[in-house]
């Protein structure tokens, strides 16, 4: 069974760790491979570290317009391969082959707009800001820096990052989740084709111990972290006291708001691509759905009906809406979770438990479940399901919406489905959320814009994509000049 290496300083390495856990294809249980785990990885990431320690000191000085050289090459490169990478996506992660496809898209834009790095890292300068003395901030890169990833996408998460990392002069180490490793390993037979000096790029596998190695490791002075809330504040505070940058984007648990002036139809088809695209596995995934005042009734029945249309199978298999959820613990934990919430009060309306897809029999597949009335004073209601499940409850009014949207924990996204452009207005200024969507199902920030989370879904300040991915990767530097005519030699 193919045992996956590391790319460290240009080359692929047999990982110094003899333990594995298998990769599995959660749409059947085949395992696909073995990656490397355990305590050793830790000298995979010191080595790591050492390269890309190595390569910063020439990578630093190579001219910006150089240095986003490498990300044209690679744009073309994941451009070439959308097809053959999309697949791999699907064999790991189980979404769907268009679900696949778009999240690579959202890659490739990322690359697109780091390629403005000549632009977006310029810096300031004023003359003669007191007599004869001229002031300028210049843009630093911070030197190694590194990303954790986690399972749900695993091409584009990685992006976010990378390439602002690397276009601002740092050299960058990617730890990618174990549970989805074969699709960086793809992208890293890419990166091996660029020309691009060997440990400005770097791969290592791993889980907490090559995590734990990357929070304590001198060399490494910025760390982005995607996935869970309790996983993002641990990298947060560990990574901040050992004094390194960090920002860390954790889970979530998304509101959104139907008002009775909304579209029911098209609403109905936005929320449902919401909450189940993905298998439900977004952390801008719809999860409790809000109807408010007197077209309940009806919005209740427009989502069943197109929620009972989707179709739930193997992601490369034509016609298939969804794909299973990612391992058999996560089918437990939402089933678990499903029952946790009847158990609160909840009433079913469809119950995605016991599916099973004909020739795939192992599969983790879970068809969509809708619960009704979902209390409102339990835990299922606050709590992260990341899965095909929507909760539905009512409202008198927009005011108790936005209180009950403000009162989560969590702060990844709300959404507000109307026609009153007034009631937009007042939940864009109120919601207490870093993305907003008013008829959007998924606010996904583009990559010009910052992925911005609040409270338990983002810890930091800087976050990623765009111009905030530039701030985080460069640390500012004032220069102050005085040069005086009588000092400088006459020629
Ligand atoms: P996870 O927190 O289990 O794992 C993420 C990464 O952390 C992996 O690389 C893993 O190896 C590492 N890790 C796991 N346990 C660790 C530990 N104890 N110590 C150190 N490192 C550890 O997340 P997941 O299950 O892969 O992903 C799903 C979660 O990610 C959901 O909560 C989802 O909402 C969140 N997510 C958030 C965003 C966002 O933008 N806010 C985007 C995607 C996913």
């Amino acid at each position: 069974m193919n045992i996956l290496r590391n790319y460290i300083d240009g080359a692929w390495v047999e990982s110094a760790s003899s333990q594995t856990i298998d990769v599995l294809n959660p749409a059947s249980q085949e395992i696909l491979a073995k990656v490397p785990f355990g305590a050793d990885t830790v000298k995979d990431v010191v080595l790591a570290t050492e390269s890309s320690s190595r390569a910063f000191k020439e990578w630093r000085n190579v001219p910006v317009m150089k240095r986003v050289q490498v990300l044209y090459q690679l744009k073309t490169l994941l451009e070439k391969n959308r097809e053959s990478l999309a697949e791999i996506i699907t064999k790991e992660s189980g979404k769907t082959s268009a679900e696949a496809i778009g999240e690579i898209q959202r890659a490739i834009e990322n690359v697109e707009v780091a390629c403005g790095t000549p632009m977006l890292m310029s810096g300031d300068i004023i003359e003669d800001i007191a007599t004869g003395i001229d002031e300028m901030m210049i843009r630093q890169p911070v030197g190694v820096a590194a990303c954790i990833t986690p399972f749900n996408f695993p091409s584009m998460i990685v992006f976010w990052f990378l390439p602002y990392a690397i276009a601002t002069g740092n050299t960058f180490i990617v730890k990618p989740s174990e549970k989805v490793p074969l699709t960086m390993m793809k992208i890293f037979e890419l990166i091996d084709q660029l020309d691009i000096p060997k440990g400005v790029l770097n791969m290592v596998h791993g889980g907490k111990d090559s995590v734990d190695t990357i929070l304590e490791h001198p060399e490494i002075k910025a760390i982005s972290f995607v996935g869970s809330t309790p996983i993002a504040r641990y990298i947060y505070s560990k990574g901040t006291a050992n004094g390194k940058r960090v920002q860390a984007q954790g889970g979530a648990k998304n509101p959104v708001v139907v008002l009775p002036d909304a579209d029911i139809d098209m609403t109905a088809k936005i929320i449902t691509d919401s909450v189940y695209g993905c298998a439900g596995q977004r952390c801008l995934a719809a999860s409790t759905i809000i109807t408010v005042g007197d077209q309940t009734q009806q919005m209740k029945e427009a989502l069943y009906e197109t929620v009972k249309a989707r179709t739930t199978g193997y992601g490369l298999d034509a016609g298939v809406d969804m794909g299973p959820v990612i391992t058999a613990e996560s089918k437990n934990r939402i089933e678990g979770l499903i029952q946790m919430g009847i158990d609160e009060g909840a009433n079913v309306l469809l119950d995605g438990r016991n599916t099973s897809v004909s020739g795939f029999e192992n599969g983790n597949f879970l068809a969509p479940t809708i619960l009704e009335n979902v209390a409102l004073d339990k835990e299922l209601i606050k709590t992260e399901i990341f899965g095909p499940v929507m909760s539905l409850i009512s409202m008198n009014t927009i005011e108790d919406a936005l209180k009950f949207v403000n009162g989560g924990n969590y702060g990844n996204m709300a959404c507000l489905f109307t026609s009153s452009g007034a009631s937009a207005r007042k939940f864009r200024n109120e919601a207490n959320a870093g993305n907003i969507g008013i008829n959007i199902g998924v606010a996904a920030p583009m990559a010009q814009f910052p992925f911005s989370g609040w409270k338990d879904s983002f810890f930091g300040d800087l976050h990623g994509q765009g111009k905030h991915a530039i701030e985080f990767f460069t640390q500012t530097k004032v220069i102050i000049e005085r040069w005086p005519k009588s000092w400088s030699r006459k020629f």
